[in-house]
């Protein structure tokens, strides 16, 4: 497949567009309502301390689908297979083709899978109390950084992109080329998180992942690897 073919179905382009709908209106409507009840500085701080708690949260959640798209299931599983681990497997042998995705290709799915989320962040009323506050705007964040991974991810694989996103890049708030290149090195099983980044080196120390795929083998008899042999045509 090329690097500008389409790797998405007409329904799903669909799915993608009223899922970035639906987060952008989930996101205002939490933005809204932080700011509303935002009176005192210990409101703020809550608030504060929530958004970056989302920011660190986004780059694991990033991690941790990335990672089970990565090694677990095929691109012949239902549902998932064609518009969750094809991309996610195709980019290992065609890492420049994100580069070539448009808005809504880049950023649909991850949109698709925070409206549920959102929507329970939503559900919450802030009158219950400070931890009502601080898990709304927790999840509201970390959903919007989530939706900003993919955009990272793509940035980081683009030869020139913006110059206000290279000084992002540098001073490490978003995901750096360096970083991410050794994620992209055979056979693929370190540094899945692409949000910061900034959980990998850590992650990679205690030997998550792993530690992850033995539990998981132990308990399931299911061993996580990596089956991409039609996206390379090795079968
Ligand atoms: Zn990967
Ligand atoms: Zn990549």
């Amino acid at each position: 497949m090329s690097a500008t073919a389409k790797t998405t179905s007409t329904a799903h382009r669909f799915l993608e567009i009223f899922g970035i709908a639906g987060f952008c209106l989930l996101e205002m409507f939490l933005a809204w309502r932080a700011i509303a009840h935002s009176q005192s500085v210990l409101d703020a701080l809550v608030i504060v301390g929530a958004v970056l708690v989302g920011f660190v949260a986004a780059d694991f959640m990033s991690g941790l689908v990335h990672w089970a798209f990565d090694r677990y299931g095929s691109v012949d599983t239902p549902l998932f297979g064609p518009n969750f681990i094809l991309p996610f497997r195709e980019h290992h042998t065609d890492p420049k083709g994100i580069t070539y995705h448009d808005f809504v290709e880049t950023n649909g799915n991850n949109c698709i899978v925070t409206v549920p989320i959102l929507a329970g962040a939503a559900s919450i009323d802030p009158s219950w109390g400070a931890f009502a506050v601080f898990t709304s705007c927790f999840l509201g964040a970390m959903c919007l950084f989530v939706f900003g991974t993919n955009q990272f991810h793509k940035w980081a694989h683009q030869d020139d992109p913006p110059h206000w996103v290279q000084a992002l890049q540098r001073w490490r708030l978003i995901l750096d080329t360096p970083g991410h290149d050794i994620h992209h090195k055979a056979p693929f099983e370190t540094y899945y998180c692409i949000t910061t980044g900034w959980l990998n080196p850590l992650l990679a120390k205690i030997r998550f992942f792993e530690l992850m795929e033995t539990t998981i083998f132990r308990l399931t008899g299911v061993r996580g690897g990596v089956d991409d042999a039609k996206i390379t045509g090795k079968n």
